[in-house]
């Protein structure tokens, strides 16, 4: 079954050989892309679908979300907005009420977000362990979330769990032996948040080294809430990502610029905590891969809007429209180590999302504005 989508205003393809195109048409050809082109020039296909002037662009790939977690911390958003300092939970209440919830709870809760993200255009998600904290929770969310993405990461590193607060050296012990045994086949990738109070360069060295034992690619939340040594880390382990980037000396991003590692900004948590932004142009100017995502998580940053990060990327961050949608698409590929998805060319999957829009300069310039007309996901049209 082939369908012909023809008639659309704006073509982003992400591929260096076709560019953006104008008056542009794609041919689907089961789950993948057959054809990409002028309209003038398309093949016939069993189907037709009138785009009627609309822009195109690669489904989002969103390559660092926290979706399996049970509970809500609105109370404390509210009172960090409202001036107040909380003191009650934090991470700790989202743990608490993820290893209450039933599996049935938790999966009912991921498969919403994806749901949600899927209505805004977002067609592969990162999904991360990390609230668990347990060798048993971090398995089950981990179990969980591989049977609705195959982009699951082993985050036991998230924070010392509660039970090792005065023996964090015992939790690394866990989070490397027993608790990574039962999570590593059910996870692509490994992570650490690397960050003061949390865990620091050796801790964060000896996690990922291990999971990398197990098979597992090392990503590492780095260098979000201060100066540290995530980001030099994960270039030096050939981590896909370094994640947050918001606190760079010249030396990090010279790191970055020379390896292969990606950064992935993540806005929604510095406008849900009210931090300063991550410079998008400084790393862009450099020759830095970046990435843009959501950071989905019930505490720092509750949006599953690749849309809204593209906006805040855009007036906040340093980044044009053309780069910012790039980062939310090509670049998530990049960190996630994809080339099937995050461009629009034959032979790559075909996710893809049509805006309500001639251009994906819209995406940036009607900010909050939901601009989704269509979605498919290997090639099946899901919205
Ligand atoms: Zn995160």
């Amino acid at each position: 079954m082939s369908t012909l989508i023809t008639n659309l205003g704006s073509l982003v393809t992400n591929d260096p050989s076709l560019g953006t195109l104008t008056d542009a048409a794609v041919v689907i050809d089961g789950d993948r892309i057959a054809w990409v082109g002028a309209a003038a020039a398309a093949p016939q296909a069993d189907a037709r679908f009138d785009a009627e002037g609309r822009a195109m662009i690669p489904g989002f790939v969103d390559s660092h979300a926290h979706l399996v977690f049970a509970g809500d911390r609105t109370a404390e958003f509210n009172a960090r907005m409202s001036g107040q300092s909380y003191t009650a939970g934090g991470i700790r209440t989202t743990v608490a009420a993820t290893r209450a919830a039933t599996d049935a709870e938790l999966e009912a809760n991921l498969t919403r977000f994806i749901g949600e993200a899927l209505r805004q255009g977002t067609t592969t998600i990162e999904c991360k362990s990390g609230y668990g904290l347990t060798t048993e929770d971090e398995a089950r969310a981990l179990r969980i979330a591989a049977a609705h993405t195959p982009e699951t990461t082993y985050l036991g590193a998230h924070v010392v769990a509660p039970e090792f607060k005065e023996d964090p050296a015992g939790y690394v012990e866990l989070v490397t032996g027993e608790m990574l045994d039962a999570c590593a086949p059910h996870a692509r990738w490994v992570d650490v948040f690397c960050e003061q109070g949390a865990f620091d360069g050796d801790q964060a060295r000896a996690i990922l080294t291990a999971g990398a034992k197990r098979g597992l690619i090392p990503r590492v939340h780095a260098n979000q809430l201060h100066h540290g040594p995530g980001v030099q880390l994960a270039v030096e382990l050939g981590a896909a990502s370094a994640d947050h980037c918001t606190h760079l000396t010249d030396a990090d991003v010279d790191a970055l610029a020379n390896g292969e590692t990606v950064a992935t900004l993540l806005p929604g948590a510095e406008f849900s905590t009210r931090a300063k932004y991550p410079d998008a142009r400084r790393l862009l100017d450099a020759g830095v891969t970046v990435a843009l995502s959501t950071d989905c998580n019930p505490g720092s940053s509750f949006t599953s809007s690749m849309a809204f990060c593209i906006a805040v990327a855009v007036r906040e961050m340093g980044m044009t429209p053309d780069e910012a949608v790039y980062a939310a698409t090509a670049g998530g590929a990049r960190a996630l180590r994809r080339t099937d998805v995050g461009l629009v060319a034959p032979g790559a999957r075909a996710d893809l999302l049509l805006l309500d829009a001639p251009s994906a300069v819209h995406l940036a310039y009607r900010p909050g504005v939901p601009l989704t007309a269509a979605v498919w996901q290997d090639g099946v049209r899901k919205v």
